[in-house]
């Protein structure tokens, strides 16, 4: 379903070539919740942004559903990104000036659909996800874990097969990033959403179907250690 071919990502510095991701083969299946883990450096968020189309690939291939996104122009690129794609971040990027709903509402008005139409829709997705009820707080009158629930509202919204997540629950304690985990899970199994989330937290793996680890851009395989 997503599939990565000889992936890789550099990044020029001066007159340094830095390595981010290299040689990354993978499969993805429908309906897995895959986790990307490794060490702080190793390219946990390069792959996955790749992956998401939020970066381009300095070679290898790209294909989701069919679809070469490292082929695709900018614009085709982000046109897919929206409609296949929810993404949900590690400090929730909500914008400050608007209200949660405001928020969850915003993938509504890039495509065009009228007020009345987004106020109930995001309505729904904020009462499955439990934050209606701070439907008009600005990100600031929230604490961490009702802003992820806004920023998974706003992931959510227009139903996205595919969800990427980095370090949702990184900013937040044990029990709140549980209750996220099992919110998310919930979800996604009900919705068949393929879900590819970075997180270094072994508990995640309670949530996750597998879980692959990066080592200074690479994929280590340790069913082959074990077989040496
Ligand atoms: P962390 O757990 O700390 O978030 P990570 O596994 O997500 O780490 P990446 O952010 O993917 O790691 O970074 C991988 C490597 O690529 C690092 O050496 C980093 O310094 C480098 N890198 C990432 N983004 C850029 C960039 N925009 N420009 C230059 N180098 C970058
Ligand atoms: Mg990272």
């Amino acid at each position: 379903y997503i599939e990565l071919k000889d992936v890789q990502k550099e990044f020029i510095l001066g007159d340094n070539v830095i390595k981010a991701v290299s040689g990354i083969d993978l499969s993805v299946e429908k309906g897995e919740r895959l986790r990307i883990s490794g060490r702080s450096g190793s390219g946990k968020s390069t792959l996955l942004n790749l992956m998401a189309g939020l970066e381009k690939t300095t070679s290898g291939q790209i294909i989701i559903d069919g679809n070469r996104i490292d082929q695709m122009n900018e614009r085709d690129r982000i046109r897919y990104r929206r409609k296949t794609i929810g993404f949900i971040f590690q400090s929730y990027n909500l914008l400050p000036q608007y209200t949660a709903l405001e928020n969850v509402a915003l993938p509504l008005v890039l495509r065009g659909i009228a007020p009345k139409k987004r106020i109930e829709m995001a309505k729904e997705i904020m009462e499955q996800v439990g934050i209606y009820s701070h439907a008009k707080h600005k990100p600031n009158e929230m604490s961490g874990g009702q802003q992820q629930r806004v920023g998974i509202a706003r992931a959510l919204i227009t139903s996205p097969p595919i969800v990427f997540a980095d370090e949702p629950t990184g900013n937040l304690d044990t029990k709140t990033s549980q209750e996220v985990m099992e919110l998310l899970t919930k979800l996604f199994i009900q919705r068949g959403t393929t879900f590819v989330l970075v997180s270094h937290d072994e508990g995640i793996q309670d949530y996750t179907t597998r879980t692959i680890y990066l080592e200074d851009g690479r994929i280590i395989n340790f069913s082959k250690e074990e077989s040496n």
